[in-house]
């Protein structure tokens, strides 16, 4: 049975976005496929392009996309909306060339696209080629989407209310996934496109299990009448391979090595956000007070050299860190979320960080900024109730909450077991039988059928 399911070399085109965030479940997507049998050729763009030699399985073709190489440390959550249009405004065309003189060549079964990559589906359309779209948040943050549709309608903007959003209690009307727009003309497109890339594809894939969002799954097929793919936590299932764009410094996991068992505390708030120097030094002093162990993933940024401002902090604070401290510039996060020391993660809650810590089974102090992180935050916090929520707009970085929001998370012996629980299922989702690797076999079988 699990034979008659394997690609059988079906080729595949897939199109990451060039984000972190977005690049590496995409390339775990593929490398489960890749196991399944595709062949797997990566379409990608100049900027932020992945590297080659890391994936020896795959085919790579860049396309142009007249970004400048500097503008990848000048990422941040405020130019994403204009990165993804920029990118619309100058691929379509040398994709279509690649496209087309790929299509001379080879049989290609589908697409596979990013939701921010979406110039590709006016292209596939054009070449009669059929597209499966990738969400690589999490399925509530899409339905989020659906729901701002209405309340547009209803000229609720700025969208700044404590109070509940009926259709997806716990969130709230500020926890929508806005990127901080003002102008309903702007974020009005941007809906459009999201509900035009579900409508328009064979498919949708998410990074998801049924354990974690099964209700949603049922209400996104209701609303769309297109099959909904829910298979994560995909870097469980993808053979082991590096997509990081920054080099993972591992002397941290001899650090680790070195600890007690869930004694630390992991803080990293993703490839993104970017601190002010006041709030990192109020972090530092949070942590150092805490008198608790941590590893901290600290990349500068703004301007800031790590070593500079080190060397300015307080006395007692420096000697926290050489005591109980190991700073980073970016870590092998996943090994050390698995890692026996580490008892808890300060996290933006990425979606990503969010399932690498679930699949762990480490609790979360919750500090989401932007996007979809506030949709992910209340999820953790009032959902699974896996961690502590702590709304990043909402507060001043300041050392006393710091210390407070670390003790608890690492003392909060029921917050632990119920992330002990949400592990085991999603454990049980990606084994034979699970909902996830059920959820996969049927991926496999429906590209087959299309193609
Ligand atoms: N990550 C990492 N090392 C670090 C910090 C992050 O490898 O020091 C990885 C992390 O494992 C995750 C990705 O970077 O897979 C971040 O994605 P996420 O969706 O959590 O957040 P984003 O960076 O998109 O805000």
């Amino acid at each position: 049975m699990e034979k008659q399911r394997q690609g059988k070399k079906r080729h595949l085109v897939v199109v990451p976005a060039p984000l972190q965030g977005h690049l590496t479940p995409m390339l775990q997507l593929a490398s489960i496929l890749h196991s399944k049998g595709f062949s797997i050729t990566i379409a990608h763009t100049l900027f932020n392009s992945p590297d080659p030699s890391n994936h020896p399985n795959f085919q790579f073709l860049p396309f142009s996309d007249g970004i400048s190489h500097q503008a990848t440390d000048s990422i941040s959550s405020h130019n994403i909306p204009s990165l993804v249009s920029t990118l619309a405004a100058n691929c379509v065309s040398p994709f279509r060339q690649l496209l087309l003189h790929f299509t001379s060549e080879n049989n290609i079964a589908c697409i596979i696209y990013d939701g921010f990559m979406y110039f590709v589906e006016s292209v596939a359309q054009q070449l009669c080629l059929p597209t499966l779209l990738l969400r690589t948040t999490s399925l509530t943050n899409v339905m989020a989407y659906h729901y701002i549709h209405r309340i547009l309608a209803q000229g609720c903007l700025p969208l700044q209310d404590e109070s509940v959003v009926p259709e997806l209690e716990p969130l709230r009307f500020k926890d929508l996934p806005t990127f901080n727009f003002t102008n309903s003309d702007v974020l009005q497109n941007q809906l459009n496109i999201v509900q035009r890339g579900i409508k328009s594809s064979v498919g949708v894939i998410f990074n998801t299990a049924d354990c974690l969002e099964s209700q949603r799954v049922d209400e996104l097929r209701q609303i769309h009448q297109v099959p909904i793919f829910p298979i994560g936590p995909f870097h469980s299932m993808a053979p082991d391979s590096c997509s990081s764009f920054l080099e993972q410094d591992y002397s941290c996991m001899t650090w680790l090595n070195e600890q007690a068992p869930r004694s630390v505390v992991y803080v990293s708030l993703g490839s993104i956000v970017t601190w002010e120097e006041k709030e990192l030094t109020e972090m530092a002093h949070g942590l150092a007070n805490s008198k608790q162990r941590f590893l901290w993933v600290v990349r500068g940024g703004r301007g800031i050299s790590v070593e500079e401002w080190v060397k300015s902090l307080a006395e007692e604070v420096r000697e926290a860190i050489e005591e109980r401290g190991c700073l980073v510039r970016w870590a092998p996060q996943k090994e050390v979320l698995a890692h026996v020391a580490v008892g808890g993660f300060w996290s933006h809650c990425g979606w990503n960080s969010t399932l690498e810590s679930l699949y762990e089974g480490k609790p979360v102090i919750c500090q989401a900024c932007f996007g979809d992180q506030r949709v992910n935050s209340r999820l953790v916090s009032h959902v699974w109730k896996v961690g502590v929520e702590w709304y990043c707009d909402d507060v001043v970085m300041d050392r006393r909450e710091v210390e407070k929001a670390v003790k608890t998370l690492l003392a909060d012996q029921q917050m632990w077991e119920r992330a002990q629980e949400l592990k085991r299922q999603l454990r049980q989702a990606v084994t034979q039988g699970g909902s996830s690797h059920e959820a996969l076999l049927h991926l496999v079988d429906h590209i087959l059928s299309i193609s």
